[in-house]
Parts: C-alpha cells; structure tokens; sequence
C-alpha cells in the first residue's frame, strides 16, 4: 500500500480553494501515515491565476500545521516549482535558501503557454506533444534543482481534447533521454494519479514509461495524487501500486530533507 501522498496543493496555490487543515483532516481519515504540500510557484509566468506561492508565509503555516498534528500524522513541505530556463539562477537560489522536504520540478509552461489552455494545442498543432517533451530535456539538462520530475507527460491530459493521440513508442527517443537523464542526475520521476482523476487511463505517466525507466535502472519514484481538493486525495493509489509492482518495484520514495526514504509498496 501507500501511506504517503506527496503531491498536493491547498489555497496556497492559486487554483486551489482548500485550506492545508482540511487536506490533513481528509488524510487521517483516509489512515495515511504522511503527507507533503506542493503548492504551486510558477514564476515569471502570464497568467490570469496568481501561480506565485507567498512562500514565508506557506513555511510558516505548514510548520504550524506539522507541530500541531506531530504524533498523529506526518506533514512534510514541498514546492511545485514551475522550470524555465530563463529562471534556473532564480530558481537554485530560492531552493537553497528555504528547508523544503521536497522540490517538484514541473513543466507547466511551454513557450509561455499552458498546455491546460487550448492556444497551447492551436500553436503547435500535431507537434504539441514533442515539443513538450523536447522542452522538458531542454530544461532538465540545464536547470537541476528539484528532486522529482512532476506529471513528465502533462501535456497528454489535454491533447485528446484537440485530436491528438498519445503513444510512448512515437516519443520514444525524447522520452528516453528524459528518464537516462533523471537516472544520471539523480532525479526521480513522479507517479502522478492526477492522471485518472482527469479521464486518462493511466497515471502520469503510465506504465510504458515507468516499465523503461526500471529497464534504464531507475530506482525511485514519487507518488502523488495532485489533489486540488480532499476529495481526489490518494486517488486510485492502490492501482498506482499495483502498477509499480507489476513494473518490478518494492519501494517508493518519500523525499525528507530532500532525500528519499524507501517505503514498501
Ligand atoms: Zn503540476
Ligand atoms: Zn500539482
């Protein structure tokens, strides 16, 4: 099973309404053992949704939070960075400077457009989900200060939308690259089931990709559900499990300090 979630928001993100408690409130009752907030911080970003996160004051809340439940249940803090390159300097000094548990590296924007949008699908036509994934190198090869690679194919939550159909085998390469290049640098891929909550089939990703990254002699994964609001909290995790132990995984990694600690699937 897994105890952990470690991807969610609460009203600290700008598309979230939820208050931390509440997201702590739910995991008890779900019998979870811990869980680590994510907000959002996409910086330097257009946005009709403030996507930057009040980080002083999110630390300190979280902290409060972590005291008052100590004993009962485990709150960790994380950041959803979103990567651009033009932001890499800005991005390392903040993340040495603040004491995160946990540093998603997200790709949220593509050439200022989010694929959550349609003007994402409309510039770039058939080619959405390669330029997507070549960014995603791009920025990973460059900029290196987070732990694990948020949703790496987000960008296939929205295509069926527009037309387009999604396969691994036809990215191959770049996806590829993507997992040699978290294995090299020491990075994890995150197992989002944010996925399923949004009509896809599988997680992000989904099992092909994770199949190739164990292939490539990946290690450790994340595994969060994304959740905006309590209820899509540990959403499908014990499918989640399951596919990562059909996968050829026992553990999964729950980032402390920045470091993972293994728990059994
Ligand atoms: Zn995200
Ligand atoms: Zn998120």
């Amino acid at each position: 099973m897994i105890y952990y979630d470690c991807h969610l928001h609460s009203n600290f993100s700008g598309d979230s309404d939820t208050p931390p408690e509440e997201q702590i409130k739910k995991a008890l009752s779900m019998g979870l053992h811990g869980i680590c907030f994510t907000d959002h911080h996409d910086y330097d970003v257009v946005s009709d949704i403030d996507f930057e996160l009040d980080i002083p004051a999110y630390m300190e809340e979280i902290s409060r939070l972590k005291e008052l439940y100590e004993g009962k249940i485990e709150i960790l803090t994380g950041i959803e960075l979103g990567i651009q390159l033009h932001i890499g300097d800005y991005l390392k000094k903040l993340v040495d400077t603040y004491p995160f548990d946990l540093v998603i590296g997200s790709m949220h924007f593509i050439d200022g457009l989010d694929p959550y949008y349609d003007q994402y699908f409309t510039l770039h036509g058939k080619n959405a989900y390669r330029r997507f994934f070549e960014k995603t190198l791009e920025r990973i090869e460059n900029v290196k200060c987070y732990d694990t690679l948020g949703h790496l194919d987000y960008v296939i939550r929205y295509g069926a939308a527009h037309g387009l159909t999604y396969s691994y085998s036809e990215y191959s390469d770049v996806i590829d690259a993507i997992l040699k290049r978290l294995i090299s640098d020491g990075k994890a891929p995150e197992i989002n089931s944010g996925g399923l909550a949004r009509g896809l089939s599988q997680p992000n990703p989904g099992k092909e990709v994770i199949l190739r990254y164990r292939e490539l002699g990946g290690e450790v994964v994340t595994i969060g559900s994304d959740a905006h609001t309590p209820a899509e909290m540990g959403f499908r995790f014990e499918e989640c499990a399951e596919l990562l132990r059909n996968c050829g995984f026992e553990y999964y990694g729950v980032y402390k300090k920045r470091i993972p600690v293994m728990y059994r699937l």
